[in-house]
Formats: structure tokens, sequence, C-alpha cells
């Protein structure tokens, strides 16, 4: 990932900020950005959906993460009702799931259901080093929105992946370059027109 972003960065087709969508014009055949001019512009922005996109129903779910020291030793990803990924010295456990408080502050009650899983698969000491909370961009039907505006071609989405962004994206990020390069069609379950 790092090498990637390298690439893009040394050849100046990355830029890291804020894209501020007041200064953003879109129009029927291209887009324009301060000093930038495209055929498109894809919106990945997760939870922060923008004007252009308030249409789409998103399902936001908020979840907890912890990191866990502890003298358990495994070589694979544990996965019984939580996860537990060994990294170098601790593992990462997650998650929880909670539409009512959509906040990126990590929660107590979640926090506190993670450890009294955890206490069902092994019964070692253990201290938390860390703790997070991501809001997931879930939707209405658990599937992503992926297309183009209904009234702008050149506005396109690839969001809403909730909780299998990981699994799901890779797949979906190449289906998506298809469709705008070889102009294949869009598979109908995630096309976002569903939610116009
Ligand atoms: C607790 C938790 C557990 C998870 N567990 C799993 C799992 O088990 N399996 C799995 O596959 N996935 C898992 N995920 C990943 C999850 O599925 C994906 O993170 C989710 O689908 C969102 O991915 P995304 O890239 O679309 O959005 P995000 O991860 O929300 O990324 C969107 C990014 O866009 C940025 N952004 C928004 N607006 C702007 C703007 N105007 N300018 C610049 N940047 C902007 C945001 O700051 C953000 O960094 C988990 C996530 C969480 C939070």
């Amino acid at each position: 990932m790092m090498t990637y972003k390298n690439y893009l960065s040394e050849r100046r087709f990355l830029v890291e900020e804020w894209l501020n969508t007041d200064v953003l014009k879109v129009e029927k055949d291209m887009v324009t950005y301060r000093g930038y001019q495209a055929d498109k512009i894809i919106f990945c922005a997760g939870v922060e959906v923008s004007d252009f996109w308030k249409s789409p129903p998103f399902r936001p779910v908020r979840g907890e993460i912890i990191d866990i020291e502890c003298d358990l030793e495994s070589p694979y990803i544990i996965n019984q009702g939580i996860f537990m990924i060994p990294k170098n010295s601790y593992f990462t456990v997650g998650s929880t799931y909670d539409h009512a408080v959509l906040t990126h502050k990590p929660q107590e009650e979640g926090v506190k259901s993670l450890i009294e899983k955890i206490r069902t698969l092994f019964d070692g000491d253990f201290q938390i080093v860390a703790k997070r909370t991501g809001v997931r961009p879930a939707t209405h039907d658990r599937k992503p929105f992926i297309g183009f505006h209904k009234d702008f071609r050149t506005l396109g989405i690839f969001n809403g992946f909730g909780t299998k962004g990981v699994s799901l994206s890779p797949y979906f990020a190449m289906h998506f370059v298809d469709v705008m390069i070889q102009g294949v069609r869009i598979e109908e379950e995630v096309d976002v027109q569903r939610a116009f």
C-alpha cells in the first residue's frame, strides 16, 4: 500500500487534502476542482457523504476495536463471535455493532462487550493497550452503492461497504473500472440507481 502511495505521489497523481465540495464544479461532461480538470470524480467518502450524495439511504453502524497484550500465542486469526488478529506483540480484537450512537469516540459499553467475548475464548490475563471506534457506511439493503448520479454521469460513488469493506472492495473496484473503461454494465444489485 505504501509503495503504491509513494509511486502515485512521485508522479504527482496523489494529492492528500480534504476535498472542499463548495469549490467543486460538476458539469455534464467534466468536473473541475481548483486547478484540476477530469472526466469524472468518484466519491469514496464513507459516512461523510457530501451534499451531492444525500439521497442514498445509508444506515451507519458504529463499532469498537481494541488492542490487547496477553500471553496467548497464535499464528492464526481467531474468529468466533469476535475476531482476534495476532500482531507482533499484541492482538487486535473486534468488533461491536451499534446503530444508535454514531460517534468516533470509543464507547465503554462496546469495550465491555468485547471484554466479555474475549473471556469466552480464553481465561488468561490481558491488558487493553488501545481502543478505537469507526463508523461503517452500511446501507438499507446491506449492498454497496456503486455507480453514477442520476443527473450527472460525471459524478460517481463507491461507497456503502458497511461491514465488508476489506473483503468486497477489491472485487468491486475492478468491476467499477470495467464499467468505466470497458463499458461493462454495472451489477444491478450494487448500482446506486436503486437508491434514487
Ligand atoms: C469497527 C469496524 C470493523 C470492521 N470490520 C471489518 C471486517 O470484519 N471485514 C471487512 O471486510 N471490513 C471491516 N471493516 C471495514 C469496513 O467495512 C470499511 O471500513 C467500510 O466499509 C468503509 O470503507 P470506506 O473506505 O468506504 O470508507 P471509510 O473507511 O470511512 O473511508 C472514507 C475516507 O474518506 C475520507 N473523506 C470523507 N470525506 C472527505 C473529503 N471531503 N475529503 C477528503 N477525504 C474525505 C474519510 O476521512 C475517510 O478516511 C470494519 C470497519 C470498522 C469501523
